[in-house]
């Protein structure tokens, strides 16, 4: 009997893993055509100077329309990273958000850098690296107004070529930040091995700040570490008014979250610009 619960448990299991499978195989052929049908769109947050309190940066979010209702980024992302997916749909990515650029540009508002997220799967997986500066520069914008946000949902190889490829955008104008920082993978690793602008604090840290102390004292110590570094600060995922207050008293250079917006669609930035008002 013993002999045919062990087989048992070793067909369920494997049932289990081929399941799994199946799901992301066709997570990835649905993933395949929604590229090739350009089933996708993208929303973009602002994020809030606390200095000058005004808003000048958005991060820009993708969004895809599966047959009518939308599938979260963190459902896909990870899919994409493993199949190789991931840099077909950056480059939609920064293309979109160079078009809005322009025409933010040609409506009067200069000076918006929009965030664009980066895999940095994508960085060490050879993909073509002058191609996203041609981007950039095909739509007449300056490399300043895009900062590429280092994500990483899968664990990607150590590489030299990332750090090159890193270095080439940094010298052309574009600026770097460390996404989710104190997460995962994103560690302080990168912040010695990479060139960055700028951390972004990872909302985790965030919505427990006001509540756990040992989190609120790691907020401040990232922050303190960061100026010491002279690297700039977002803290991400803020949702309330004591977050908002704890960050201004800590120095924090700037915030993201639905205390100030829900990212919007493209449309609604111009009144959103206009109508801006930090207090
Ligand atoms: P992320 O880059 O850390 O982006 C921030 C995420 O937090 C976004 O989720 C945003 O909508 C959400 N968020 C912002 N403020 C708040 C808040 O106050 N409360 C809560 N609960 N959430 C907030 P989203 O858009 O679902 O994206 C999830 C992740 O998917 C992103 O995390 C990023 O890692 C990845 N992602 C999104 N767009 C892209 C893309 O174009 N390329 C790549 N490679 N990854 C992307
Ligand atoms: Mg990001
Ligand atoms: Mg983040
Ligand atoms: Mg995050």
């Amino acid at each position: 009997a013993a002999k045919d619960n062990g087989r048992n448990s070793y067909e369920f299991y494997s049932q289990l893993l081929s399941d799994k499978a199946n799901k992301e195989e066709q997570l990835k052929l649905s993933l395949e055509s929604a590229i090739e049908n350009n089933d996708f769109c993208v929303v973009y947050q602002p994020i809030v100077s606390l200095k000058d309190k005004s808003v000048t940066k958005f991060e820009v979010l993708i969004r895809w329309n599966k047959n009518g209702s939308w599938v979260s980024p963190a459902d896909f992302i990870p899919t994409a990273e493993k199949f190789g997916l991931i840099s077909k749909i950056g480059d939609l990515v920064l293309n979109l958000a160079c078009i809005e650029l322009c025409n933010l540009n040609n409506k009067g508002f200069t000076n918006i850098v929009f965030n664009v997220n980066r895999s940095i799967y994508e960085f060490s997986s050879g993909v073509n690296d002058a191609s996203w500066l041609d981007t950039i520069k095909k739509y007449d914008l300056s490399p300043e107004s895009i900062c590429f946000e280092l994500t990483e949902s899968v664990l990607a190889p150590e590489n030299d070529r990332c750090i090159t490829l890193l270095n080439k955008l940094q010298n052309a104008g574009c600026t770097i930040a460390l996404d989710d920082f104190g997460t995962g993978y994103s560690s302080l690793n990168y912040l010695r091995r990479f060139p960055i602008d700028t951390l972004k604090i990872d909302r985790g840290f965030i919505s427990e700040m006001t509540k756990v102390e040992g989190d609120a004292v790691l907020v401040s110590a990232i922050i303190s570490m960061a100026k010491a570094l002279g690297i700039t600060v977002v803290a991400e995922g803020v949702e309330l008014k004591q977050e908002v207050d704890m960050l201004v008293s800590l120095g924090c250079d700037y915030i993201q979250g639905y205390y100030f917006s829900k990212p919007l669609l493209p449309e609604l930035l111009p009144q959103y610009l206009i109508d801006f008002k930090y207090d």
